[in-house]
């Protein structure tokens, strides 16, 4: 027995110190690394991490050392401070530390018996996140997966409660013969909303799009015309910090049409919910405290590690009722929180640890400071970007995400815009992609980084401009 034990130590002295090194390593080192995965790693990666499954184990040291060493050239620095793809969060140093205790301590999540402290970290965390956002003291809320995963928990309490009104019991009956629920969307609507939806069981037939105004917020005139043709359950899903523009719904209009017409207001706000953390952007998410229910991330502005999302919903009892659980071995619900009745896991990590510990390590001038400077950036961006010929800005960049394409004289501006991106990314000086808005093929920095400096915007620019230069060499040529 003694024996085990002290190998036991030994082995995991051997493959903590060793990942110690190797993490140390790469989190130091990513201001320097080349953004992008090393070029021909697909067939590299299958070689080296693959094969059949060996017959005998090589131990724990071996195994992580293996591990680092294979999957070397795969590793995309999106945690840096010059990703600027999707909208991609980094790491704290408190979160990253915090997230190696949660994996040590390996504590189950779902019940407060099972983790006291896991309990009250989620507890603590909840309540300081939602007096960030400005929402009700007493809301609800989960700790999920992600954004996807927020916006599935906060559209069940959604479903729940419109049903609910209409004299249906979902939880009991089901949907089969339910009333018929209506959900109306912006036309920009995050796909994994619609995704949410159809795991509820509502599918494509039952999502309502409606227009944009021309600052690419969901149009109100549009939406009162939309709720007018409705009868029946609806559920309305606005959108706090659209992917493409930053751009927020109109809540206060939003919340009056959807409440007047009794429907529920549930609010993607994946990065943007995190302006409310900051006076000078405060003013974006006007109104949006009006909603039903609130879905964000941690793993994006928070810079807490994957994966971390958060539900927060006005009436709990909403939220408890598709997740709630009952079973003979459980303890009486309603003395501490279990936080598995606020989310679709029974067990899961203690992903609390790591957004306490990035809250306690920061405070709350210092989640303002990260998302002012992200969006000073994003402004600095902009402005210098304008200073390039042929570019134009297509987004009112109030937030952190800057869209952008050429308009050269003589070449089609998405080719172009195609080939400029392309360039930059090959330079592995930093990283960021296309997307399509109104028809336009553009390109988008989001500044979502907590490593970001002025210096990362320097070279930035300093790439896209080299790239402009090189796109239009190759064009000359052809
Ligand atoms: C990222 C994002 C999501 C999805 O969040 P995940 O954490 O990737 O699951 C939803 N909505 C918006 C607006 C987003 O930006």
């Amino acid at each position: 027995m003694m024996a085990e034990i002290k190998s036991c130590a030994a082995e995991t002295d051997a493959a903590m110190r060793q990942a110690m090194a190797l993490a140390r390593d790469y989190v130091v080192g990513l201001p320097r690394r080349p953004v992008d995965a090393k070029d021909g790693s697909v067939a590299h990666l299958r070689e080296q991490l693959g094969g059949p499954l060996p017959d005998d184990g090589c131990g724990a040291a071996d195994a992580v050392d293996e591990l680092a060493r294979f999957a070397e050239p795969g590793l995309v620095a999106s945690g840096g401070p010059r990703y600027f793809g999707f909208v991609t969060g980094g790491v704290l140093p408190a979160a990253l530390g915090a997230e190696w205790l949660t994996a040590a301590w390996d504590q189950n999540a779902g019940l407060y018996v099972g983790s006291p402290a896991a309990a009250i970290a989620e507890e603590v965390a909840g309540r300081w996140l939602a007096d960030l956002f400005g929402l009700p003291t007493d809301c609800a809320f989960g700790f999920t997966t992600g954004g996807t995963m927020a916006n599935f928990c906060g559209l069940a309490a959604a479903r729940g409660a419109v049903l609910e009104n209409a004299g249906w019991d979902v939880e009991d009956r089901g949907l089969r013969g339910a009333p018929e629920i209506n959900v109306v969307v912006g036309d920009a609507v995050h796909a994994s909303v619609l995704a949410a939806l159809r795991m509820l069981g509502l599918g494509r037939r039952c999502v309502r799009r409606v227009a944009l105004d021309d600052a690419a917020r969901m149009s109100v005139q549009d939406l009162e015309m939309t709720l007018k043709e409705l009868n029946g359950p609806v559920i309305v899903c606005a959108q706090a910090g659209e992917v493409n523009t930053g751009s927020f719904d109109p809540f206060q209009e939003i919340a009056d049409l959807c409440h007047a017409h009794g429907g529920w207001l549930h609010v993607d706000g994946a990065f943007g919910m995190w302006a409310a953390a900051s006076a000078s952007h405060r003013h974006l998410t006007l109104g949006v405290e009006r909603a039903d229910s609130w879905a964000t991330d941690g793993h994006k502005w928070l810079n807490v590690p994957y994966d971390c999302g958060y539900i927060f919903v006005r009436h709990g009892q909403h939220l408890v009722r598709p997740f709630a659980n009952v079973a003979a071995y459980y303890p009486d619900p309603g003395a501490q929180r279990d936080g598995f009745f606020y989310v679709p896991e029974f067990s899961r990590r203690a992903r609390g640890f790591s957004t306490w510990a990035a809250l306690r390590s920061l405070g709350r001038r210092g989640v303002e400071s990260l998302v002012d400077r992200c969006c000073g950036f994003a402004m600095r961006a902009a402005s210098e970007l304008r200073t390039i010929r042929g570019v134009e800005i297509l987004n009112d960049v109030t937030l952190n995400q800057v869209l952008f394409r050429f308009v050269p004289e003589t070449r089609d501006s998405g080719d172009f815009t195609a080939a400029v991106v392309a360039e930059v990314q090959k330079s592995g000086t930093c990283w960021f992609g296309m997307t399509t808005w109104r028809g336009m093929r553009a390109a988008r920095l989001s500044f979502t980084n907590a490593m970001t400096t002025d210096a990362d915007v320097d070279c930035t620019l300093a790439a896209i401009a080299e790239a402009v230069m090189s796109a239009n060499r190759s064009a000359s040529e052809v």
